[in-house]
């Protein structure tokens, strides 16, 4: 089953609508062991992709995606820009000048995009960040489309980012501002990771 173009505009959609409803909640997470901006950021880099993506109408997912990376790099501050930016930008590169994408290239996209998030920020796992969400989700999109069809591999990629994000409560914060607090910081969802589980709900539900 091929992704169509249309489907990731609606992925792009339902993050916008996701990151609006849960802006109170991301901040007040990023409250508790950071600045309390992560709501904000991602709130001011969602709409300013969903303006620049509707004034230019791309056509390929290439464009589309890197459209959005690059908004997402230069209009959101903080640490999270850049990495979600650096996300799109290589799912981008790695999608191609194409307008539908097979199981098996969304699968190699989402890889790339967690390889850019890696390169750019040096996260592990159990750091306590977005990475701790995403590499488990990355991971179950691969696995469900050799197990299944597409739908239901992104439905066990977001409970993978899911548990992923509520495993980060337990750790200790060893990259980002969080880990200034040191083990302070345990008890606390880390709101990257929240954000990050929201991205791979909003997949699951235009891919569904
Ligand atoms: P800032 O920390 O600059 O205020 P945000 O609040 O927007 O930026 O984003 C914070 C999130 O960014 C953290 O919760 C964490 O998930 C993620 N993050 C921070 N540093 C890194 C890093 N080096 N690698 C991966 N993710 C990181
Ligand atoms: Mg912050």
């Amino acid at each position: 089953m091929a992704v169509t173009l249309e489907q990731l505009l609606n992925w792009l959609q339902l993050i916008d609508e996701h990151i609006i409803e849960q802006r109170g909640y991301l901040t007040e997470l990023d409250s508790a062991i950071g600045d309390g901006d992560h709501g904000a950021n991602l709130a001011r880099g969602a709409a300013a992709a969903s303006n620049k993506v509707d004034f230019e109408h791309p056509e390929y997912i290439d464009d589309l995606f890197k459209l959005v990376g690059m908004t997402l790099v230069s209009s959101v501050g903080g640490a999270s820009g850049p990495l979600y930016g650096t996300f799109f930008l290589r799912f981008a590169s790695s999608a191609g000048h194409v307008a539908e994408l097979s199981a098996a290239q969304l699968a190699s996209a989402l890889e790339a995009g967690l390889a850019g998030v890696v390169e750019r920020g040096h996260p592990e796992r159990d750091d306590k960040t977005m990475f701790d969400a995403m590499e488990p989700a990355v991971l179950a999109f691969r696995t469900g489309i050799v197990d299944g069809d597409v739908p239901y591999a992104a439905v066990l990629a977001s409970h993978a980012a899911q548990a992923g994000c509520d495993a980060t409560a337990g750790l200790v914060a060893r990259k980002g501002r969080a880990s200034y607090l040191g083990e302070r910081s345990v008890g606390h969802i880390d709101p990257g990771a929240a954000s990050t589980a929201l991205l791979f709900q909003a997949l699951a539900e235009a891919l569904a």
